[in-house]
């Protein structure tokens, strides 16, 4: 091996040996799901306080910035690494439509510089410590899943999404031999789209016949990880760039995703294949209730299509950030507002534990409110997403003008 090759290898080894565990999030072919599943793991796991990377290897497609709301973010280049995107101080992000602007995405890339720029992205990019890493690949079993296979197999697993339609056939099949060719543990099936929990009266339907991922599960003596239903919410907020799990955090679909995570990170601790390090992850998990302990501060920013709204009487859901003492944001989650009705709110917000709100602009009468509930309120502030307006109050950074809705 050449010098340059082997410092290669000790670069990629350094980086890996801080990664506790990877999920290689799967399918047999594309629409199934498998980013939408992928991105929800990943939030599901950092609301749980496990420090959780995000990374997208869909070159030619990347979805995972749309699906995060995170489209106009860039990742920054420091010491000559990529630094990802932050979602919350536990959730990172890394994708090639991070990197890029759209128009630059038509490149065109053949294998072997495919491999490179996935190779860039797990070595070159500084992730810090993380207790996870959920890595979306491009459907099918070609060269990226390979590469992501063959650069980080010792520390990964294979998640494999299918839906009831798609189960029976030869790809899904394909996804699971492809594992064990390259001795891929698998981590477990997840059948997505799998009936229909109806708006109305919450009886679940089963559209197409589900049960299908069970039965491959079986027949592959794989874990099944569970069914997450059809749900328009997940069309409407990847179509909006609301993360699912953020704004839609109390639905049974949410329940869903929590429950399969509970099941991955619970396995590890039963099933040697899933890794080598879920005694540490399970730690972590231990260690998330000493962590909420530690929040100093919960914000409420006003939002409209998830972007901080300058009127908060007209606002549609309110991001609720926990901060810690340094300052950090530690949880990120968005909640639908209730009716606009006279006195609601600052009860509502001031319930939820919230000790400061941050709006654009806010009448005096729900400022009064909200002094009687103990809230501070800070109005006049300019931004657009709600962590970094958290943030930059925080750090004293904060653009403050008029207060825009004092009528
Ligand atoms: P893939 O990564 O497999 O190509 P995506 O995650 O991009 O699939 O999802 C394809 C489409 O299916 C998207 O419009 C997404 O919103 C939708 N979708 C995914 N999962 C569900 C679900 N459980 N219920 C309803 N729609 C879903």
């Amino acid at each position: 091996m050449s010098n340059e090759k082997l410092t290669d290898e000790i670069a990629l080894q350094k980086k890996l040996d801080k990664i506790k565990h990877a999920f290689v999030v799967l399918s047999g072919k594309g629409g199934v799901g498998k980013s939408t599943v992928a991105v929800n793991l990943g939030l599901s796991l950092s609301s749980r306080g496990l420090r959780t990377g995000i990374l997208d290897v869909d070159i030619h497609g990347p979805s995972v910035p749309k699906l995060l709301g995170i489209t106009e973010k860039r990742v920054t280049v420091q010491n000559e690494e990529i630094v990802p995107v932050e979602l919350s101080k536990n959730t990172k992000v890394v994708s090639m439509g991070l990197l890029l602007d759209a128009s630059e995405q038509a490149i065109i890339w053949r294998g072997p510089l495919k491999a490179n720029v996935i190779r860039e992205f797990i070595q070159n990019v500084a992730w810090g410590d993380l207790d996870c890493l959920v890595v979306d690949c491009p459907p099918g079993t070609g060269d990226e899943p390979l590469s992501v296979a063959q650069l980080m197999g010792s520390i990964s697993s294979a998640i494999i999404v299918t839906t009831p339609q798609e189960v029976a056939t030869i790809d899904v099949e394909k996804c699971i031999t492809f594992c064990k060719h390259l001795n891929l543990p698998i981590a477990g099936i997840i059948e997505n789209m799998s009936g229909f929990v109806c708006p109305d009266c919450g009886k679940e339907v089963d559209i197409f016949s589900s049960g299908g991922g069970k039965k491959l599960a079986e027949k592959f003596s794989v874990p099944f990880l569970g069914k997450i239903p059809l749900d328009p919410d997940i069309v409407k907020s990847g179509d909006e760039g609301k993360p699912y799990l953020y704004f839609y955090s109390t639905t049974r679909t949410a329940q869903k995703f929590d429950e399969i995570v509970e099941q991955i990170v619970n396995s590890g601790k039963e099933k040697q294949n899933v890794g080598q390090n879920e005694a540490a992850i399970q730690k972590t998990l231990e260690d998330t209730s000493e962590q909420h302990k530690e929040v100093s501060m919960k914000f409420a920013v006003p939002t409209y299509q998830g972007k901080l709204c300058a009127h908060f009487g007209h606002c549609e859901a309110f991001a609720i950030i926990d901060t810690d003492s340094s300052g950090k944001v530690i949880k990120e989650v968005y909640e639908n507002s209730p009716p606009h009705e006279p006195g609601l709110l600052p009860r509502w917000l001031s319930q939820k534990g919230v000790n400061c709100v941050i709006a654009g602009g806010m009448g005096s009468r729900a400022q009064q409110l909200f002094a009687q509930q103990g809230v501070m309120v800070v109005t006049g502030a300019q931004g657009e997403y709600p962590r970094d307006v958290v943030e930059q109050y925080l750090k004293g950074t904060l653009q403050t003008g008029a207060n825009t809705c004092d009528h």
